[in-house]
C-alpha cells in the first residue's frame, strides 16, 4: 500500500498529511470528527464505506475489508495461529476456547477499549489458576486478530506454566512480547506498523510492560526469561 496520494481526493497532499497504520494518507484539510479505531485514519465525517466499530468509535474501509466478523471467519484462522504459535515456543496443553465479542463489552474500567480479554478461574485453596477461553473483538483486521489471540493465548500459557503472581506490567509485557514476535513473522507493512505501536504504546503497564521485557530478552535470552517469569514470578 504504498501508495503517494490520499485516500479522500485522489491526489499527492501537497500540505500536512496523516498517515494510517496501513499506509494510507489522507490531507488534514479533509474535514473529520475522529480516526479509525483499528489503523488511525482520520474520518469518517460521513464518507462512503465506513462502519460503526463500537458506540463511540468507527472502522475505514480497509480495515473493514479484511475483519475477522464470523466465528466462522475465526475458525479459518486460528489452526494456523495455533501452528505458528507452537513455532514461537508456546503450545498450550489444554485447548482453550475462543469466542467473539461486542467490542463495546470489552471496553475497561477507566473507558479503554481493549481488544481481547482471558477468562480464568483461580482455585484459592490450590492457587492453580484454569483458563476458561478467550473472547476476542468481533470485527478487528486479521493482523489485529491474530495479534490479541496470540496475546491472550500468551496469558493462558503462563497460567497452564503455573506462573507466580505476576506484576501486570510483567504479565502484559510478555503477552506483548509474544504477540510482537507473531507480527514481526508476518510479510506486511501493516504487522510492522502495528509491532512498532505497540513498543511506543505510552500505555504504563501494556507499552512499559513490552519495553521492559523485550530489554530482559536482548540481556539474557528468551529461554532465560520465561524460565524466570513461570518458575520465581519476575525477569531474571
Ligand atoms: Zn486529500
Ligand atoms: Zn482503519
Ligand atoms: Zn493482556
Amino acid at each position: 500500500m504504498a501508495d503517494s496520494t490520499c485516500v479522500v481526493c485522489g491526489t499527492p497532499p501537497t500540505d500536512r498529511y496523516v498517515v494510517s497504520l496501513h499506509g494510507e494518507k489522507t490531507c488534514v484539510r479533509h474535514p473529520a470528527d475522529g480516526t479509525c479505531a483499528l489503523c488511525g485514519r482520520p474520518g469518517p465525517d460521513g464518507r462512503r464505506g465506513w462502519s460503526r466499530f463500537t458506540a463511540t468509535t468507527a472502522r475505514c474501509p480497509t480495515c473493514a475489508r479484511q475483519a475477522v466478523d464470523t466465528l466462522d471467519e475465526a475458525r479459518k484462522h486460528i489452526p494456523l495461529l495455533r501452528g505458528e504459535m507452537a513455532a514461537l515456543g508456546i503450545a498450550l496443553a489444554q485447548r482453550v476456547r475462543v469466542t467473539l465479542v461486542d467490542p463495546d463489552g470489552l471496553v475497561d474500567d477507566s473507558g479503554a477499549l481493549c481488544l481481547g480479554r482471558t477468562l480464568q478461574r483461580t482455585w484459592v485453596e490450590t492457587s492453580v489458576t484454569d483458563v476458561l477461553g478467550i473472547e476476542i473483538a468481533r470485527g478487528l483486521t486479521e493482523t489485529h486478530f491474530g495479534a490479541v489471540v496470540v496475546h491472550e493465548i500468551g496469558h493462558a500459557w503462563l497460567a497452564q506454566r503455573g506462573a507466580p503472581d505476576l506484576s501486570p506490567q510483567v504479565e502484559e509485557g510478555v503477552c506483548e512480547l509474544f504477540s510482537g514476535a507473531w507480527l514481526k513473522r508476518r510479510p506486511t507493512g501493516f504487522a510492522a506498523a502495528l509491532r512498532r505501536s505497540a513498543l511506543d504504546n505510552p500505555d504504563p503497564v501494556y507499552g512499559a510492560g513490552y519495553r521492559m521485557v523485550r530489554d530482559s530478552v536482548v540481556s539474557h535470552g528468551i529461554t532465560a526469561v520465561l524460565d524466570s517469569v513461570c518458575g520465581r514470578g519476575r525477569l531474571p
